[in-house]
């Protein structure tokens, strides 16, 4: 195994050789080599995501860097044929009668996986997913070009965040003006790529025998466990329990802040002395964050320690280097890599504790059997990284300062539970739009206007009118180009503060659970994971109603 980034070589595949590998698959296939087929098989799916990661992320590195580029354009263009040639080998090992064999051989939920793929995919609709793939970067580069000036700064819209969340209400005004006169000015343009979207899922959908894109969306994210009636379900138990509480939340902000009202530019400020920031810089923090993780468990800190010593971690912004954070990993080395840009903002604070959950999940179950089990699906993989935010909170005396770490603490369950409407928001939104696919961009406006009074009552606008007329979702990329995927951020969210409610009454014991939940890795589907780390499901009636009493009581509302 290599323990050093730099010693990292994925051998870059070609047409030819991904057909050959594939060939040679078939043919232990023919020959009745089950096992040898599937082990032949994990081999080539590790190499080539490996290859994979590498390429993206070299390019994340260095955006300008002409070999990069060119890496990673070959690499997309590859992409749809391996796709192609996966699914192939998939639909052969379904058709087997044998199914029990094929289970054993390869685990029962690999197979519920493959099942759930090779439903997602036909060559009938490959043109309209490079469409798909055509159109929602349009929408990206779209929002990459966005230009800010402020505080005597020129910025983006993620540089506009520190400003969103400034101590001075007139500067957080400033900022939401100028985001939200940027969408009002490229608010038709966006209608008209989403307005495609919807058609062109749509239509695949139909293609693939669906009455509408939302089963297939639920299939693309490999949800083999629940529906869209259980979804429902949770998103009427956040309006129950959580709703009224941010509702009380935020009118104790406004008493504490002597505001008249709260507005929407107020919501990001949630500490009246200022939001936390951190203690320190780069060095600073890599250094704070090896104590925490030591102090916390041993396992955690050794692996921080092979992370950092081993060049797995590019945390600092530079000139050229693709924004955002995210964790990858390369399968045929174990070790994952943590990609990020500091901002001198709490944000910073949660790549050691959000990103930092993924790379340990993935590090701990790196011994799971196949490729398929490496990483949960993604509401799953969220609560390895949502949980360790929580986990980490005793320690933020580290991180922010002994003075502040109450006050981080604080900010950090208030923004966990006022994410929570929000997120089902953008998840309801979804399933009226793909259910009314010939609705106007008028219409959906106007959906997400109705949605926005019953999830958030509370936003007042003010002189923004963008956004009061029901624009809001337009800002959100997951809606463009991960459809239905956001809620899964907001059923992790309900575990991950269970897990927090369970460390405050033994840290060891939620430790212990965490730990155990990471190496199951993708083992198991969503639920079947949630209860084997003793969780309720957030689909079973009153998950969220303990973490809301126990937040309540801490909050002091
Ligand atoms: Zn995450």
């Amino acid at each position: 195994m290599t323990l050093c980034f730099a010693d990292i070589a994925a051998p870059k595949p070609t047409r030819d050789s991904l057909s050959a590998a594939h060939a040679a698959i078939a043919a232990l296939l023919d020959r009745g080599a089950l096992k040898e087929a599937l082990a032949a098989w994990d081999t080539a799916r590790r190499r080539y995501d490996s290859w994979s990661s590498l390429v993206h992320l070299r390019f994340a590195q260095n955006t300008t860097d002409a070999a990069a580029i060119a890496d990673r354009d070959y690499a997309d263009s590859l992409a749809p044929e391996a796709t192609e040639l996966e699914v192939a080998i998939k639909r052969r090992l379904l058709a087997d009668p044998n199914r029990a064999g094929l289970e054993a051989a390869a685990g029962a939920h690999a197979v519920r996986l493959w099942d759930c793929d090779i439903a997602t995919f036909d060559p009938a609709i490959k043109a309209d997913l490079e469409e798909e793939a055509r159109l929602t970067a349009r929408y990206t580069s779209l929002l990459a070009g966005a230009s800010f000036d402020i505080g005597g700064q020129t910025v983006n819209l993620s540089g506009l965040a520190p400003f969103a969340e400034d101590p001075n209400r007139a500067v957080r005004h400033e900022a939401e003006r100028q985001r939200w006169a940027f969408f009002a000015a490229n608010g038709a343009e966006m209608d008209g790529i989403y307005h495609d979207l919807v058609r062109l899922r749509h239509g695949m959908a139909g293609k693939l025998g669906y009455e509408t894109f939302t089963p297939l969306g639920y299939k693309n994210l490999r949800r083999v466990d629940y529906g869209p009636d259980e979804v429902a379900r949770y998103r009427e138990q956040v309006r129950e329990h959580v709703v009224p509480l941010v509702a009380r939340l935020l009118e104790q902000r406004r008493a504490a802040f002597g505001w008249d009202k709260v507005r929407y530019w107020d919501e990001a400020l949630v500490d009246p002395a200022g939001n936390p920031k951190p203690a320190g810089e780069h060095d600073y923090l890599v250094a704070q964050a090896q104590t925490m993780f030591d102090r916390m468990d041993p396992r955690l800190g050794s692996f921080f320690r092979l992370m950092n010593e081993g060049g797995f971690l590019d945390l600092k912004n530079r000139p050229g280097k693709a924004g955002g954070g995210f964790c990858t990993s390369f399968p045929t080395e174990g070790v994952p890599f943590i990609f990020a840009n500091f901002t001198g903002t709490h944000h910073d604070i949660g790549v050691f504790t959000h990103e930092m959950g993924h790379a340990f999940q993935n590090w701990e179950s790196r011994n799971q059997p196949g490729v398929d089990y490496l990483w949960p699906t993604m509401e799953a993989a969220e609560i390895d990284s949502m949980a360790l935010e929580f986990l980490t909170h005793p320690h933020m005396d580290l991180m922010v300062g002994p003075d502040a770490a109450d006050r981080f603490r604080r900010m950090h369950l208030i923004g966990a539970l006022a994410f929570l409407p929000y997120g089902v928001c953008v998840d309801h939104f979804q399933h009226e739009v793909y259910a009314n696919p010939s609705a106007s961009p008028a219409e959906r406006h106007a959906i997400w206007a109705r949605l926005e009074r019953m999830y958030m009552p509370w936003t007042d606008y003010g002189d923004l009118a963008y956004p009061a007329k029901g624009g809001r979702w337009q800002a959100k990329q997951h809606i463009y180009g991960s459809p239905f995927y956001y809620i899964d951020y907001t059923l992790a969210q309900c575990c991950a503060m269970q897990f927090w409610v369970k460390s405050r009454r033994d840290p060891t014991a939620a430790l212990e659970a965490y730990t155990a939940l990471c190496a199951r890795g993708g083992s198991a589907p969503f639920g079947e994971l949630v209860r084997s780390a003793g969780l309720v499901s957030p689909f079973a009636d009153g998950a969220l109603a303990d973490v809301v009493r126990e937040a309540a009581s801490v909050l002091g509302v």
